[in-house]
């Protein structure tokens, strides 16, 4: 069994607890259990003694930590690598997982660095008060004394822990991270590796595995909650008295139906770049990453080339064990996900047609890529509602127009990620401007970035990852933005010059 990473030691639940299964064949390789721990004792550790210890260090201290911890995951890669192959991960998939946690830690530590000697940020120059010429005021932000509780998804057990914590401890704030149950092992790996290494100040980070169990309970006005994972948690965690009654922040990010249009003037290249980023997308960890292309707008007069050009691609990719060097594509995570995915992808089929399915061995948590065609544009039934978190996806045809295109988008109810291909400025603007309220982040594609943008999929430390509605209304990393939902934000009204030299560091 597992155990959990609580108050300094390594602690193990009662009960038989969770099973984790091998995406392979099923087969449960471990479990965990958080029954009888006490998580709300965790809580209490953040705040008492990793909280002082994160903010009597500068932005700078901070960054050069961060910047050890990511360099103990890129020296601990292998290792990393072994402890995420239960969970049906190529060698790819899980380096892109596992990269993506050490990218974004060090260029969370060198933000801080950038930061420099300070610790407290200030939100703009002072404001005048009324007529005064010397009394003012000045916004900063300060460190929230709670605990931060990460809650993540099964699909980037790395990268989610990472990402997520990189921002609160740059801002000053404790850790309490609970990693999904399926794929929790290489969470733990990390913490230990992290733990061998003399690299975590005690309380900075503990680690619940298993269920949340009542964790959330202890959840009070100076802590945060950040939650990825499905719309119907989301909706506990929003009636949740910790936020309602108590005052909690909560930020979710959850499910997404991301578009990628086909402008209807893209020529070879453009329309080349688009294949391979809907490709990379259905195949890339087996089609299990929230920022995934599932709804393919394609105009209908390009539907015969774009299927073509999309099979041809597809045809090429080869779904096998995950341990072998030529697979492109490994099972999905879990035995609970491949059930999820079949029974989704069996409504999207009653809904339109199979355009094009490959194989994939029987057993395990095994699921065939599939390409399907749903007409009916905004009135098409099912793929604006359902997201089938699997190697699925679907085309829609459209009349070419922006507008149309920023219709279908919208029915998705808001997205993390919107892409569009086009060289023609003034249909991409009227897309972009149409796309922007419903989409935490657009990403454009044309002829002379075609080679040279990692495809929608993949979140950047820098930019903004989350989106309205659907996608929860949340918003994670964007560099400095990132650090806000730890902070409090303060008006400071006072001397104008006193302050300056109060908050010069
Ligand atoms: P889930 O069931 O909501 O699980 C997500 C996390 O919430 C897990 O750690 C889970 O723990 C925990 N959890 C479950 N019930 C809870 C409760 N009552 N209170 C507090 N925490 C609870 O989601 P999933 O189905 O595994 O994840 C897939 C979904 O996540 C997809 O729909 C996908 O769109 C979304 N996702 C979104 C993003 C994004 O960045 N927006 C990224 C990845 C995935 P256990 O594992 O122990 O049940």
């Amino acid at each position: 069994m597992l155990e959990s990473f609580l108050c300094g030691r390594w602690v193990r639940g009662e009960g038989v607890g969770t099973p984790i299964h091998d995406a392979l064949d099923g087969s449960v390789v471990s479990s965990a259990s958080t029954a009888g721990l006490d998580l709300i004792g965790a809580l209490d550790h953040a705040r008492s003694v990793g909280g002082p210890t994160l903010r009597a260090q500068t932005f700078a201290q901070r960054g050069a930590w961060l910047e050890a911890l990511a360099k103990s995951i890129f020296a601990g890669r292998d290792a990393l690598v072994d402890a995420s192959r239960h969970g049906g991960t190529t060698r790819g998939d899980a380096k892109f997982d596992i990269d993506g946690a050490a990218g974004t830690l060090a260029w969370y530590g060198a933000l801080g660095r950038s930061l420099g000697d300070r610790t407290v940020l200030l939100d703009g120059p002072p404001e005048p008060v009324l007529r005064s010429a010397r009394f003012a005021g000045q916004h900063i932000f300060t460190p929230r004394l709670g605990a931060a509780v990460h809650i993540n998804a099964f699909n980037f057990p790395a990268w989610g822990l990472c990402e997520k914590a990189a921002v609160a401890w740059l801002a000053g704030v404790p850790v309490v991270a609970k990693p999904a149950t399926a794929t929790a092992p290489l969470a733990v790996a990390l913490v230990r590796r992290w733990l061998d290494e003399g690299l975590l100040p005690e309380g900075v980070l503990q680690l619940v595995v298993g269920n949340v169990g009542d964790l959330l309970d202890g959840v009070g006005a100076q802590d945060s909650v950040a939650f990825t994972g499905s719309a119907a948690t989301a909706e506990k965690l929003r009636a949740h008295a910790a936020v309602v009654v108590r005052g909690a922040r909560l930020n979710v990010e959850a499910d997404s139906l991301n578009v990628a249009i086909l402008g209807p003037d893209a020529d070879e290249d453009t329309t080349r770049m688009f294949a391979l980023d809907c490709v990379r997308d259905m195949t890339q960890k087996a089609g299990q990453k929230c920022t995934a292309i599932r709804r393919i707008l394609v105009p209908q007069d390009r539907m015969d080339d774009v299927v073509e050009a999309l099979v041809e691609r597809l045809a090429a990719a080869a779904v096998g064990d995950p341990a072998d060097k030529g697979t492109t594509t490994g099972p999905v995570a879990s035995p609970a996900q491949r059930e999820a995915v079949v029974s989704g992808t069996a409504r999207l089929v009653a809904a339109g047609r199979v355009v094009w399915r490959g194989e994939a061995p029987e057993g395990g948590c095994f699921v065939a890529p599939t390409l399907l065609a749903i007409d009916g544009g905004v009135g098409a039934p099912v793929v604006h509602d359902e997201e089938v978190f699997g190697p699925v996806a679907s085309l829609l045809p459209y009349d070419g127009s922006a507008k149309e295109a920023v219709a279908i988008a919208a029915r998705g109810g808001g997205g993390l990620v919107a892409s569009l291909y086009s060289d023609e400025l003034a249909w991409a603007r009227e897309v972009i401007l149409g796309l922007a309220p419903w989409h935490g982040r657009i990403h454009w594609g044309s002829r002379k970035v075609a080679d040279q943008s990692p495809g929608p999929g993949t979140v950047l430390p820098n930019l903004v990852h989350g989106g309205p509605g659907r996608a929860g209304g949340g918003e994670e990393l964007g560099g400095e933005r990132g650090l806000r939902f730890y902070l409090q934000r303060t008006a400071v009204m006072g001397d104008r010059a006193m302050m300056e030299r109060m908050f010069a560091s």
